[in-house]
C-alpha cells in the first residue's frame, strides 16, 4: 500500500467513531462495475456498497442529472412543494403498485415511518396505545430505536435495551410460529421479502401468502421491508411482485437512490387515509430535490437501460456458476438466493476468503459469518460473472 492510502487509512482511525472494522482501502472512484482505490488498484464490485449502485458507477444521464439539479436547488424542505419529488413520487408508486409515497433519508427512516403508520391506523381503530408488532428471528431493519427493536438479532439490540416495546419474534418461513404470536393487539407483521443481512434467505411463497391471509382476515397490516431486495434485484421491481403477496406498506431505500441518500415507505390508500395526517411526521431533509431527481432519474434508467430484463438473463447465469463451485467444494453447505442477491454458505467463517478476494482485486461482502453474499451492481455481465467466480476460486484453494 501507498504511503498516501495509508496515512489517509491512519487518520480515518483517529478521527471516525470505529463503529466499522473497515477494510484497509481507500476508495476513489468507480466505472461500470469497478472501483479504483487511492493507489490505482482496480477491483471487481460484487457488492454495490451494500446493493446500493444499481446502475454502476459513472452513468452519464445519471450523473448529468444531479448536476442540473445542484445547479438550480438541493433543499426546500417539507413546507413547500417541489418537481423532483412529485415526479419521483408518481413513477414509484407505478412500479410499486402502492398509492402514497413519503421519502426519507435512509432505509432505518423508512422503517421508523411504516412502523409509525402501522399503529396509529390501530390506534384510530380501538383507540388503545398497547398494540403489538410481530417481527422476525434474523431479520434486519435498521439502527435506529425502532428499526432495532424489530430487527432480530439479539446482539445488536443488548446493550441499547430497553427498546421500543410490544414487539415479539416468530421464525420465518414459520407461519405456525407467527400464528401462536397474533392476538388482539396485533397491528402489523414486518418481514423482509428476502433476509438480506441474516443469510441470504427469501421467503417461501406459502408462508408469504399465508401471513396475507391472516393479516386480511385480522386487519393486521403486513409491512414488507424491500430496502435490500426491492429495486429490481430479485428480477421483478420488487421481490413481493414475484410471490404476488402484496403488502400494506412497504419500505424501500439502497438502490432507490444509487448514490444518493433516500429512502421511502409507501402504502395503500386504505392505509393513507387512516394513518398519518398533517403533524404526526416529517422530516427536514426527506423528499428534498436532489435526492428525488436521482430517484427519478434512477427509476427513468431502470427502464430505458432494461435493468430488470439484466437481472433475469445474469442471474440465472450467476446461479449456475455459485452451483457448481458448490458442488465442487465440500466445505460450501448451500446456495440461496433471489435474482442478484444470493448467499454462498460455507461450513466455516468466510472472512479469510472475502480479505483474499480483495487483495486479488474482487470486492465481496457476508451476511452473517459463514454467508458469502453476492449483490453486484445490476448492470452486470456474464463475463464479469466468469471473472468474480475466476477470482472466487483461486481463494478457496
Ligand atoms: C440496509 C437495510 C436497512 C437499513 O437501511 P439504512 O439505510 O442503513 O438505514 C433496513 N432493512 C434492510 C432489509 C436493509 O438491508
Amino acid at each position: 500500500m501507498s504511503e498516501k492510502m495509508q496515512s489517509i487509512i491512519d487518520e480515518a482511525e483517529k478521527d471516525l467513531l470505529h463503529t466499522y472494522n473497515r477494510f484497509q482501502i481507500v476508495l476513489d472512484r468507480g466505472d461500470g462495475v469497478n472501483l479504483y482505490d487511492l493507489d490505482e488498484k482496480k477491483y471487481l464490485d460484487f457488492a454495490s456498497g451494500i446493493g446500493v449502485f444499481a446502475l454502476g458507477y459513472g452513468n452519464s444521464d445519471y450523473n448529468a442529472a444531479l448536476k442540473n439539479q445542484i445547479d438550480k436547488l438541493t433543499h426546500t424542505s417539507n413546507y413547500y412543494y417541489n418537481t423532483p419529488a412529485i415526479n419521483a413520487a408518481r413513477k414509484l408508486k407505478k412500479v410499486s403498485e402502492l398509492d402514497r409515497v413519503f421519502f426519507t433519508n435512509s432505509g432505518a427512516e423508512a422503517v421508523e415511518g411504516a412502523l409509525k403508520a402501522a399503529r396509529k391506523y390501530a390506534y384510530l381503530r380501538d383507540g388503545n396505545t398497547d398494540h403489538e408488532i410481530i417481527a422476525m428471528e434474523h431479520s434486519f431493519h435498521g439502527r435506529t430505536f425502532g428499526a432495532l427493536s424489530v430487527t432480530g438479532n439479539a446482539h445488536y439490540r443488548e446493550a441499547f435495551e430497553p427498546m421500543i416495546g410490544n414487539v415479539k419474534f416468530a421464525t420465518y418461513n414459520d407461519f405456525e410460529s407467527v400464528e401462536k404470536l397474533v392476538n388482539d393487539k396485533t397491528c402489523a407483521i414486518i418481514l423482509e421479502t428476502v433476509q438480506g443481512e441474516g443469510g441470504i434467505h427469501p421467503a417461501n411463497c406459502k408462508f408469504l401468502k399465508s401471513l396475507r391471509k391472516l393479516c386480511d382476515e385480522k386487519d393486521i397490516l403486513l409491512i414488507l421491508d424491500e430496502i435490500q431486495c426491492g429495486m429490481g434485484r430479485s428480477g421483478s421491481m420488487f421481490a413481493w411482485q414475484k410471490y404476488g403477496v402484496k403488502p400494506d406498506i412497504m419500505t424501500c431505500a439502497k438502490a432507490l437512490g444509487c448514490g444518493v441518500p433516500v429512502g421511502a415507505f409507501l402504502m395503500t390508500e386504505k392505509v393513507a387515509q387512516n394513518s398519518l395526517v398533517a403533524g404526526d411526521h416529517g422530516t427536514t431533509y426527506g423528499g428534498n430535490p436532489l435526492a428525488c431527481a436521482a430517484v427519478d432519474k434512477v427509476l427513468d434508467l431502470f427502464e430505458s437501460n432494461h435493468i430488470i430484463d439484466n437481472v433475469k438473463e445474469v442471474s440465472g447465469y450467476l446461479e449456475e456458476k455459485l452451483d457448481e463451485l458448490k458442488s465442487k467444494y465440500d466445505f460450501i453447505v448451500d446456495r440461496r438466493g433471489l435474482g442478484l442477491l444470493q448467499g454462498l454458505e460455507f461450513d466455516h467463517p468466510v472472512s479469510e476468503i472475502i480479505n483474499e478476494a480483495l487483495s486479488k482485486g474482487l470486492i465481496l461482502i457476508n451476511a452473517g459469518a459463514n454467508v458469502i453474499r453476492f449483490i453486484p451492481p445490476l448492470v452486470i455481465k456474464k463475463s464479469d460473472v466468469d471473472e468474480m467466480i475466476g477470482i472466487l476460486e483461486t481463494c478457496l484453494k
